[in-house]
């Protein structure tokens, strides 16, 4: 059946990435549909707003995104895309091709996957004047003071659910569970700062503690998360799938990403219970936009992780194998890996092996 796929292409360098790979996954012939809406910069070259009901609309009537990165004019879009569809599950590999430049000695057979809560913790994004916070007549638990004491300063609300936990413990569990069948070690390691934040962070490494029985056959541990960074770059291949709240994945999966080649290899999704958009973990990287040099592994990646969850996994598995056999291949690559080959240059390689 023809699944429908709304692109967005983003702001800056992105377009120059999304545009080759969705060539790529053209010539794979798989049966999908794109769908162009009207967003950001487009949009308001036509007199629309950033983000006009009709983007609304093709995102709600197609089965998943493809979205760039933005600056800041696409921003409704995104932020529909992850709170108005409820993509909860931001799930980011870090896997090493040979040929990509590791900072480590001996990266090879270093894959891991970050499964980061996508929709709470601090990003709900209220924040606000501490004065403002007398009323609750708040106590810091280790001075003592009241909290209010604590000004003139601002203040952030981190907010962590039972059910937001549990639904990403899932997901991290379920993705642990195909892992190990394709040959992972089927390993979940839940990692936040419940030693320090027993309430909040306490609560996501209790549920997911909890969820852990129903998954006998993935062997459970948990971590600090200022361990789980250290030892994330002292023993990167003793991990298989991480689940981690949302601030603290957002930094550490750029960091994973830095020990298999940088932003420019570090694909993502976000998966909610009816709806996945796909992403580069990267930004719209301005300061090369025009020059054709971005590097699009992170989103032919994430375009693979895409083909996936629309079903069509042996073309998926064909686009990651051709991406693989470049970097092995070595003689194209782009400047981000060490190389002089252009974005495009780069697509024409990965196409060659298709
Ligand atoms: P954001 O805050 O949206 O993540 P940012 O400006 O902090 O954006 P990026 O846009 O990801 O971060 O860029 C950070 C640096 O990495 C820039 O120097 C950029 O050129 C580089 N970079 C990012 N993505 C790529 C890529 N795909 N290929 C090559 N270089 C990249």
């Amino acid at each position: 059946m023809t699944k429908r796929v709304v692109i967005i292409e983003g702001e800056d360098a992105s377009p120059e990435a999304v545009r080759p790979t969705v060539d790529l996954v053209d010539r794979l012939q798989v049966e999908i549909e794109w769908v162009r809406p009207p967003v950001g910069e487009t949009a308001l070259a036509r007199g629309l707003a950033a983000f006009p009901d009709e983007a609304r609309a093709a995102i709600d009537e197609s089965d998943a995104t493809l979205f760039g990165a933005t600056s800041g004019k696409s921003v409704p879009a995104l932020l529909y895309l992850r709170w108005g569809r409820d993509t909860y599950a931001n799930v980011r590999p870090s896997r090493f091709f040979p040929g990509c430049q590791s900072p480590l000695r001996e990266p090879e057979g270093l894959d891991l996957v970050i499964v980061r809560e996508n929709i709470e913790d601090l990003y709900i994004a209220a924040e606000g004047d501490v004065a403002d916070l007398a009323p609750l007549g708040l106590t810091s638990r280790f001075s003592g003071k009241p909290v209010v004491e604590f000004q003139p300063g601002k203040y952030a609300i981190k907010v962590i659910t039972e059910k937001g936990t549990e639904r990403v413990a899932r997901h991290a569990f379920e993705l642990a569970q195909r892992r190990k069948k394709q040959g992972h070690p089927g390993r979940l390691t839940c990692t936040s700062k419940y030693n320090v934040l027993s309430q909040t962070d306490g609560l996501f490494r209790d549920v997911t503690e909890r969820v852990a029985a129903d998954y006998p056959d993935v062997a459970f541990d948990t971590l600090i998360v200022d361990d789980f960074a250290h030892k994330l770059v002292k023993h990167s291949k003793a991990f298989d799938v991480i689940v981690i709240p949302n601030l603290y994945g957002d930094i550490l999966s750029d960091a994973a990403a830095g020990l298999v080649g940088g932003l420019g290899v570090a694909p993502s999704g976000c998966y909610g219970a009816d709806y996945a958009y796909f992403e580069s973990v990267h930004g719209t990287a301005p300061d090369i936009a025009g020059k054709n040099i971005i590097n699009p592994t992170a989103t032919i990646l994430s375009a693979a992780m895409m083909l996936d969850y629309l079903g069509f996994s042996e073309a998926a598995g064909t686009l990651e194998r051709a991406v693989a056999e470049t970097y092995a291949e070595g003689s194209v690559k782009t400047p981000d890996q060490g190389g002089t080959a252009s974005t495009i240059e780069f697509c024409a390689a990965v196409a060659s092996r298709l």
